[in-house]
């Protein structure tokens, strides 16, 4: 097997794969390659494909396959594999991370200390525990983050159109969750339904306040109407890890807003993730070796 790593993996991962046959990373020999590891920065394109005659199979290490033009894949008879299993914890700490951090004003308060002032009478803390957390999509992620958010003490409530039950969170439509949740966490993939969900009207919905947290994907937010709601206080933060673009469009409305948690979509980036995430890809290439 001729396998090009493309993106960043587990720094052990060349030497795990090496029992399959060769092992590089140089993209300008991706003519050669017959396998292809991508993760999110490679956009498997057309014109992508076109470099790539030797081509059989692309594996995305991680859960969403939108950097991977799988029609184009497929007429060319490419498979295509992610590993969708393995990113459910480290996804779900950073939405934690990022659901803990606003209401405990870590920001404000360490840059505060930075800056030489101790705001222990200005900062005022608000707690997880009570309150009523909603996720939009209650799968892999969204089900890690049930467990934790209830672990807090949060009512979790959630809107999947595709369960009818769940064993933690209580299924709602999302009309209540929208008008019910003092915390809204976005857990789909991006679909022609979820693009765009998180509009002026769905905002309009919900309770004056809510905080917003999106480590699902950022295009299902309109960002000029969240950016509206968070300078009119409707949305008392928001926490993202996702974008429309890696990175973000210097005109994106959201980098000016006010009470803006942002980080660079590191949701899979954890150390155990990536090794999972090699774990899964040596199972995939052994299963063909054998
Ligand atoms: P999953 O497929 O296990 O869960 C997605 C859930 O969303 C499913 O239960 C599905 O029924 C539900 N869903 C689909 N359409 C919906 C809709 N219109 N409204 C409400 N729910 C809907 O996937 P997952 O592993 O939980 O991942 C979820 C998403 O997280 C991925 O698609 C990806 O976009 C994102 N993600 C982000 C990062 C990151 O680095 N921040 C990493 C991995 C995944």
């Amino acid at each position: 097997m001729k396998i090009l790593i493309a993106d960043a993996f587990d720094a052990k991962l060349p030497d795990r794969l090496a029992v399959f046959g060769e092992v590089w990373t140089d993209p300008a020999r991706l003519g050669d390659a017959e396998v292809v590891l991508v993760r999110s920065k490679t956009k498997v394109t057309r014109e992508y494909l076109e470099g790539a005659p030797n081509l059989k199979l692309v594996i995305r290490g991680g859960v969403g396959l939108d950097n991977v033009d799988k029609a184009a894949c497929t007429e060319r008879g490419i498979e295509v594999l992610n590993t969708p299993q393995a990113s459910s914890v480290a996804v779900a700490e950073l939405a934690m991370a990022l659901m803990l951090a606003v209401p405990n004003h870590l920001i404000a308060a360490h840059n505060g200390m930075t800056e030489g002032k101790f705001l222990k009478n200005e900062i005022k803390r608000t707690e997880l525990f009570r309150k009523t957390l909603g996720l939009i999509g209650v799968g892999l992620i969204g089900s890690e983050v049930a467990k934790r958010a209830a672990a807090f003490g949060m009512d979790v409530i959630a809107f999947d159109p595709f369960l009818t039950t769940h064993p933690i969170a209580t299924l709602v439509s999302l009309d209540d969750l929208l008008s019910r949740s003092d915390y809204i966490s976005l857990h789909t993939p991006l679909t022609d339904q979820t693009r765009g969900m998180i509009d002026a009207a769905a905002i309009s919905r919900m309770k004056d306040g809510v905080i917003l947290v999106n480590t699902g994907r950022g295009k299902v937010i309109v960002e000029p109407d969240l950016a509206a709601a968070l300078a009119a206080g409707k949305v008392r933060a928001y926490a993202t890890d996702v974008w429309y673009s890696d990175p973000p469009d210097p005109s994106c409305p959201l980098l000016s807003a006010p009470n803006v948690l942002m980080t660079p979509h590191i949701g899979a980036s954890s150390k155990e993730n990536l090794g999972r995430i090699g774990d899964v890809v040596v199972q995939i290439l052994s299963a063909r070796a054998g």
